[in-house]
């Protein structure tokens, strides 16, 4: 259940990378409840972006893995928009594989996505950011970022340890312009990175498996990340800058 308060984001231009699937979608119905006007770039799911879109949502194709298509929807943002009051660096992938089967093309592919997507995005954007007033960037990092193990994931983990250390970094350089910079690191939450493919058998048993590495017993979903988001992104937050928030249901290994 997403907490609805009063308007917090009425007329806030929100950017949201991935919007159109998973904690990114619930991310992006999220600020539009609030009153705001999200922008959403994505490179798949185009039948999600159509429902959005006809919610009065703003897409934009594009690969944040590519600096030119960034640089492209930033021009389109500020010839639409002038500004941007809140960037949400959601986009991002998960490949597995264990270190001793390393391979380079999946490696790149999330350094690429998950790392330099979120460095693109920011830098490009940061012009429009520092055109409002009280600008504020949320990075979706993970609970892997910060140590916690799971199968195969030690490479996605570098780069969401990359991205807590880009926000606190962030946090130092953009204080300055009055612009907050905080992460969020998700536990495991049910979307298409985690369920996608597989049989149900499958579901229920990583659901269970998740279930009881926290102390809450309990998997996440989407909304339950939204919520931080929003309360990071808002005036609510204006004292928190450099943070991580882990959302995890108190994971016990
Ligand atoms: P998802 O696969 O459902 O959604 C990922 C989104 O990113 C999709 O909308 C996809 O289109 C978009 N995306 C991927 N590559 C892109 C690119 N090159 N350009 C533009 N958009 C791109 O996954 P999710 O679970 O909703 O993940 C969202 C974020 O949360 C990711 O950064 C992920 O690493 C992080 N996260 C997820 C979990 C989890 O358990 N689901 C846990 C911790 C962190």
């Amino acid at each position: 259940m997403v907490v609805s308060y009063h308007m917090r984001f009425k007329d806030k231009v929100i950017l949201i990378t991935g919007g159109t699937r998973g904690i990114g979608r619930a991310i992006t119905e999220a600020f539009l409840r609030e009153g705001g006007l999200p922008i959403v770039l994505y490179n798949s799911a185009e039948d999600e972006a159509k429902k959005l879109r006809e919610k009065g949502v703003f897409t934009i194709k594009c690969d944040v893995g590519n600096r030119e298509d960034v640089k492209k929807s930033k021009e389109i943002v500020e010839k639409e928009f002038r500004r941007v009051n809140v960037v949400v660096n959601n986009a991002g992938i998960m490949l597995t594989m264990p270190f001793e089967e390393f391979d380079e093309e999946k490696y790149n592919k999330m350094i690429r996505i998950n790392l330099n997507g979120t460095i693109y995005t920011t830098y490009e954007f940061l012009p429009l950011l520092k055109a409002s007033e009280n600008g504020a960037i949320v990075n979706i990092a993970s609970n892997a970022g910060i140590g916690t193990a799971a199968e195969g994931t030690t490479f996605y983990a570098i780069t969401k340890a990359s991205i807590i250390i880009l926000t606190k970094r962030l946090a130092f350089e953009l204080g300055k312009y009055g612009i907050r910079v905080n992460a969020v690191a998700p536990g495991w939450v049910e979307t298409d990175m985690t369920l996608s493919g597989k049989s149900k058998e499958e579901v229920e048993r990583l659901r269970d498996l998740f279930r009881n590495k926290t102390v809450l017993k309990t998997t996440g979903k989407p909304e339950d990340i939204a919520n931080i988001v929003l309360f990071l992104a808002s005036n609510e937050a204006r004292y928190i800058t450099g943070q991580v928030i882990v959302a995890d249901g108190g994971r016990i290994d």
